[in-house]
């Protein structure tokens, strides 16, 4: 297939329909109307074969992630997702590939009603790069900025899950249940949409975890002008992660890991009864797993008190933890 027929004949019929696409893929540029009287929010994430993703991923899995990944900065704004452009860079026309990737893409776009409305497509080594429009109420953006000291920090989900799925890639062609649940968690991240709507009226300040638990909340820390406490103890590691991996790993896999796409953010006390209520509404699991204070910086504190030491991209403190055995999130 030629460039066009990949565009309009593989691409473009995956994409959802929406009545505020006036004008989508096959002319010079996309014609949308914004929803009277909100904000936009805009964000961009590039995936590099290789570096963001293994040797050997599925297509499918691909184009799920590249639009996952920005549909979770979309969540950590607190937006709601309109429409996605695609600039895609392929070493060679694979109609095959081309298919598998863009119903992977549609797998994430659709059930978020996010239209795709036009994009690039290009030879060179692969490269995937996935803009995401949203909108939200002006004035209601969630930030990194709002933690002041006194806040909770909680995070949605369960860490460490996606990058014990990353440590355990290439999965073995009939892996256990338990192994193929932490492999979905990388391979099928799910961005919390409904959630970080939901945050817009209760967090102070929030953001996705794509480099792992500490370096995000190391984020909001330094955004806010805060120190941020985390307490090991009450990490919520899944069934799945601490069958799979020894404590010392699955710690160092919610810390240090990656690639979750949960939600990290810290709640003022006068909120917590109103976010409470979220878990009569479907939301993901929440945790609270920590406090900020005046100063800088972000601890983690074991069961004792006593702070735990970490050397990002490893986790040194717990003895026996091998530093090479993950080199960091696959997603920067
Ligand atoms: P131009 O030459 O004006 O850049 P193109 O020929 O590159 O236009 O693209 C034709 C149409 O297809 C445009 O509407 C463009 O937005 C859309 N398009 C190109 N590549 C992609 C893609 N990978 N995904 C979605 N839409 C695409
Ligand atoms: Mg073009």
């Amino acid at each position: 297939m030629n460039e066009f027929e990949l565009i309009y004949e593989v691409i473009a019929p995956t994409s959802c329909r929406r009545d505020d696409v006036v004008l989508g893929i096959g002319d010079d540029g996309a014609v949308l109307a914004p929803p009277p009287g909100q904000s936009l929010v805009v964000v961009a994430d590039t995936l590099v074969a290789g570096r963001h993703f293994p040797p050997g991923f599925p297509a499918a899995d691909i184009g799920y992630r590249a639009a996952a990944v920005n549909l979770s900065d979309i969540a950590a704004m607190g937006a709601t997702p309109l429409w996605a452009t695609l600039a895609l860079t392929l070493p060679a026309s694979d109609t095959d590939w081309v298919r598998g990737f863009a119903a992977g893409l549609a797998d994430a776009l659709r059930p978020a009603a996010t239209a795709l409305v036009g994009g690039d497509t290009t030879r060179g080594p692969l490269t995937v790069t996935v803009q995401i429009i949203g909108s939200l109420p002006p004035g209601t953006a969630l930030t990194r900025a709002g933690a002041r000291p006194g806040d909770l920090v909680y995070v949605s989900g369960t860490p460490g899950d996606a990058a014990a799925g990353l440590a355990a890639w290439p999965p073995p062609s009939a892996p256990s249940a338990t192994l193929a649940h932490l492999v979905a968690r990388f391979t099928r991240p799910t961005p919390r949409l409904a959630l970080g709507v939901a945050l817009r009226s209760l967090a102070s300040s929030c953001i996705d975890v794509s480099d792992g638990l500490l370096a995000d909340a190391g984020h909001l820390a330094a955004r806010s002008g805060c120190a941020i406490e985390l307490d090991a103890a009450r990490l919520p590691l899944s069934a799945a992660l601490r069958e799979a991996c020894d404590a010392p790993t699955a710690l160092r896999h919610a810390l240090t890991g990656g690639d979750d796409y949960e939600l990290c953010f810290t709640v003022p006390p006068s909120a917590l009864p109103r976010l409470a209520a979220l878990a009569d509404v479907g939301m993901p699991p929440l945790a609270c797993i920590g406090r900020v204070h005046a100063g800088a910086g972000v601890r983690v504190l074991d069961p004792h008190g006593r702070a735990l030491e970490f050397a990002r991209p490893g986790f040194d403190h717990f003895g026996g933890a091998d530093e090479r055995e993950h080199s960091g999130p696959m997603m920067e």
